[in-house]
């Protein structure tokens, strides 16, 4: 079954035409990077998505369900989670206050379970947002994302600005939770450390998809993995 899928999505920004018909889909439990250079219009691809900015063309259908025209609010309620670049926690609240902030619905994810999978977190749980470090609260948002219960993440670029070993700590914590049949729509800059994990990967390139396929035929053509996706 398909969590998401997208066809022939436009969407613009003002008159600025950035998706060009993009196609995709993610599959139950399988993680799909997204990729593309600077400006391919990767994060405008997960606003769509998510109804933060709407495609003006296309249909996306969510959990079976056609959301083109839902609210992020009504999508959200499906069980999507959408975890924006930039790692926007509450600086003034503590851990603990930030991970309580969405009303938790009923399903698997407790404080408890959400700190055995981050033990930093729960070490930290009295600090303030503002006291933690770019991979703490990159961790924090991604926790505060699975306390709503959801099936499916949408990640942008969880990976930015951490040091290489916070960056393997995250990308283990996706395949964790990938174990617990949540499905993931990662966006990276960082190619390989996001095909070393994904079942599949998706392209774009000028705003428009030019891969979607097993992630192991992308990695093997070394040339059009630097050249599409900027992987060095
Ligand atoms: P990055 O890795 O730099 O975040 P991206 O692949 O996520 O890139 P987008 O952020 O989706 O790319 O941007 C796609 C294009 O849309 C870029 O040319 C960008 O300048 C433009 N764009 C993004 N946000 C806006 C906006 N609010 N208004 C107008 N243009 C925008």
């Amino acid at each position: 079954m398909n969590v998401v899928e997208a066809q022939g999505l436009h969407t613009f920004y003002g008159k600025s035409h950035i998706l060009h018909s993009v196609s995709l889909h993610v599959r139950e439990g399988e993680i799909v990077a997204l990729l593309g250079r600077n400006g391919a219009g990767k994060t405008t691809t997960l606003r769509s998505l998510m109804g933060l900015t709407r495609a003006r063309e296309g249909v996306v259908h969510i959990m079976g369900k056609v959301t083109t025209a839902w609210s992020p609010y009504r999508i959200a309620a499906l069980g999507v989670g959408y975890v924006p670049e930039g790692r926007r926690v509450f600086q003034n609240l503590s851990v603990e206050e930030n991970l309580k902030v969405p009303l938790a619905g009923s399903g698997p994810w407790t404080l408890e379970r959400v700190y055995k999978l981050f033990p930093r977190l729960k070490e930290r749980c009295m600090n303030k947002g503002r006291q933690l470090s770019g991979g703490e609260q990159e961790m924090l948002a991604i926790a505060r994302a699975l306390m709503l219960n959801p099936k499916l993440l949408l990640l942008d670029e969880p990976s930015q600005g951490l040091a290489p070993l916070l960056v393997q700590e995250v990308f283990e914590v996706i395949a964790a939770m990938r174990r617990e049949g949540i499905s993931v729509l990662l966006v990276e800059q960082n190619v390989r450390a996001a095909v070393e994990i994904a079942d599949s990967a998706c392209v774009l390139d000028d705003g428009r998809v030019v891969f979607q396929g097993a992630v192991k035929e992308f990695a093997s053509d070394e040339a059009r993995m630097r050249s599409l996706a900027g992987a060095s």
